[in-house]
């Protein structure tokens, strides 16, 4: 047999625990399989037969999908938004930006601002039409 003598890969199970929001029921589920490959780690969704991830984290996000959405940690708690949200740092943006208004204000005109990517190419128009 081919793969007699090479010992590379021993596929290995990847568990990870999730949580239903708003509640303290976390469970764990067989995500991927995990296996490296000339040092490079593969992993492999245990549900669907996608290309495979190289990082565990990339894997885990994937798997949300799979999980439903009552599992997705974040919600936005404002009424009638409710956006979910797998990172708490992409909620906080959403909240400050979207919820709280909070702007930037150009100093040449004082033209408000919502997101500091616009902002920024505000800014170079300005420029432009110096
Ligand atoms: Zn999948
Ligand atoms: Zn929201
Ligand atoms: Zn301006």
């Amino acid at each position: 047999m081919a793969f007699a003598s090479t010992s590379s890969g021993t596929l290995k199970k990847v568990y990870e625990r999730f949580t239903k929001r708003g509640t303290t029921e976390s469970k764990p589920f067989l995500i991927a399989t995990f296996v490296i490959i000339n040092g490079r780690e593969h992993y492999y969704c245990n549900d669907c037969k996608t290309a495979p991830f190289s990082r565990k984290g990339d894997a885990k996000r994937h798997y949300y999908g799979h999980l439903g959405k009552e599992y997705i940690p974040h919600q936005c708690n404002v009424p009638g938004c409710n956006r979910l949200f797998i990172q708490s740092g992409a909620l906080k943006d959403h909240i400050k930006y979207i919820h709280d208004g909070e702007t930037i204000h150009c100093a040449q005109c004082n033209e408000e601002f919502s997101n500091p990517s616009t902002y920024s190419r505000h800014q170079k128009r300005h420029y432009a039409a110096a």
